[in-house]
């Protein structure tokens, strides 16, 4: 078996390769920045994906919350570039191999946030940015009807882990014990843990009935106050100290601060229903592992 990995460099494609490298999976990643097992996507282009590509990967994308980028038109367009174009790019690849599986990430920015419960099947119109960014990303992994290679999109929450993503931007703040709920804090927070979501890969890669849309969520629903507290817990520090909403908006842009101070109920239905089995289903038990 070989999985070729976009984005494989990264946070959550780091735990991938590491996960299938345990199993005895070799991997290549796709990268802008050379190195050993790695292609660009230059080398794509113009020479296809790999001979014995087995399965095909796309979690590569731009991080939407810098605080070093300013929200510009052309971070704007790195940011979908860096998905779209790059879950195209496979799609367009990995029809010329004999891959059996084409599984690619994308976000629960999809579902718009208000009162709704939402599973895989709710149907959502593009109502911003971000969410027509999700869209577009979707769209772009799709492959013709008459393609026998089967096709996994998980929309995923907020991921958990030490090495990256809100954790790691989060730590250090509640360690001095400056930690706190972001804005009112009443706001959902669709969240996994990143164990929870290689898994998912991999459940994706092995079982042949799995395919379509993936909530990539646990099946908890809790707010960024119910995280707050449980993460202050864990970490053995008081959370009282709320970051104001308008703090946020100066610094990422109101567009960008919405990520942070809205989110949606989302449940992931239909991956329960296929026999999915979560390592961390409770925030208090994912919150320990973190710290
Ligand atoms: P990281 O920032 O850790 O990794 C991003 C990866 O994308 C890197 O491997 C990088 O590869 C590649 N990349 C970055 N910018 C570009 C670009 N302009 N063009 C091409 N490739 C680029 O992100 P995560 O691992 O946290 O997230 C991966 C994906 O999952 C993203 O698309 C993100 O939107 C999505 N996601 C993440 C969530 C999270 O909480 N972390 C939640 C929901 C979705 P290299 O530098 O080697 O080229």
């Amino acid at each position: 078996k070989h999985i070729v990995v976009g984005g494989g460099t990264g946070f959550i494609g780091s735990q991938l390769i590491k996960s299938l490298s345990l199993e005895g999976v070799s991997c290549t990643c796709i990268s802008r920045m050379p190195g050993p097992n790695r292609i660009s996507w230059n080398d794509l282009e113009s020479y296809g994906l790999p001979e014995n590509t087995s399965a095909v990967i796309n979690v590569a994308g731009q991080n939407v919350l810098d605080p070093m980028q300013r929200w510009s038109p052309g971070f704007k367009q790195n940011v979908r570039n860096s998905r779209v174009k790059t879950t195209k790019a496979l799609a367009d690849a990995v029809k010329s191999t004999k891959a059996t599986v084409f599984a690619t990430i994308s976000g629960v920015a999809y579902y718009k946030p208000n009162d709704t419960v939402y599973t895989e099947e709710s149907k959502c119109e593009p109502y911003d940015f971000l969410s027509r960014l999700t869209h577009d990303w979707e769209e772009a992994a799709k492959l013709s009807e008459d393609c026998n290679i089967r096709q996994v999109t998980i929309r995923s929450g907020v991921v958990l882990g030490r090495s990256g993503g809100m954790i790691k931007q989060i730590y250090l703040p509640f360690f001095l014990g400056l930690g706190g709920p972001i804005g009112t804090g009443n706001q959902y927070m669709p969240w996994i843990h990143i164990t929870d979501l290689v898994n998912m890969f991999t459940f994706a890669l092995k079982n042949s009935n799995v395919h379509g849309i993936l909530n990539g969520v646990a099946p908890q629903l809790i707010t960024n106050k119910e995280f707050t507290k449980a993460f202050a817990v864990a970490m053995k520090r008081p959370a009282v100290m709320p970051l104001p909403s308008f703090v946020l908006q100066i610094l990422f842009s109101e567009e960008r601060a919405k990520i942070m101070l809205e989110g949606q109920k989302v449940i992931p239905k239909r991956v329960t229903e296929m026999g999915f089995q979560y390592q961390y289903p409770n925030i208090e038990n994912a919150c320990k592992q973190l710290v």
